[in-house]
């Protein structure tokens, strides 16, 4: 019994995180989608902004089924990557390595998703709850297809130029 409410805890805690640090990537990802110069990132961004939005509102679903008030607490490892991100924009404005550099930081924020995602939707399947497993399932797919599109950009077109091999 104790232990059952000791993971429930712990879920809700990870909720919170996870529901702070989307909001915080919703704002990021119009950053991103500005700086971008390839007009394929730029769309891809714009692409995840929407979905993003979506997973807030699927996390606010998920509190719902836990009869808690949707609430976010500072995730500093989201604050960081972000920042990580922002540094990026700055340091490599106008280059032919900004979207090498958009990419590897997007991509770092979407890996920091899947872990929670992952960590989540498992529990969730622990406690029994099928329909966060469903919510936190869905989100998860879309933060994995997002990982592999930028993977599949870099490779395309954004990597060599940053090499400098490609006009
Ligand atoms: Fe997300
Ligand atoms: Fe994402």
């Amino acid at each position: 019994m104790a232990k059952e409410k000791m993971l429930e805890d712990l879920f809700h805690d990870t909720l919170k995180d996870i529901y702070y640090a989307e909001r915080k990537i919703l704002k990021a990802l119009p950053k991103m989608a500005k700086g971008a110069q390839a007009p394929d990132l730029k769309a891809a961004f714009e692409k995840h902004r929407d979905e993003t939005e979506q997973h807030v509102e699927r996390l606010q679903e998920v509190f719902e089924i836990l009869g808690k008030r949707a609430q976010g607490k500072t995730c500093p490892a989201i604050d960081g990557i972000i920042e990580e991100g922002e540094e990026v924009l700055e340091d490599y404005k106008s280059t032919a390595a900004l979207d090498a550099g958009l990419i590897a930081a997007a991509q770092a924020v979407e890996h920091y998703e899947i872990t929670r995602y992952g960590t989540l939707k498992r529990w969730a399947e622990l406690m029994g709850k099928k329909d966060a497993v469903k919510l936190l399932d869905a989100t998860l797919n879309e933060e994995a297809k997002t990982d592999d599109a930028l993977t599949a950009l870099a490779d395309a077109l954004v990597n060599e130029k940053a090499l400098g091999k490609a006009a």
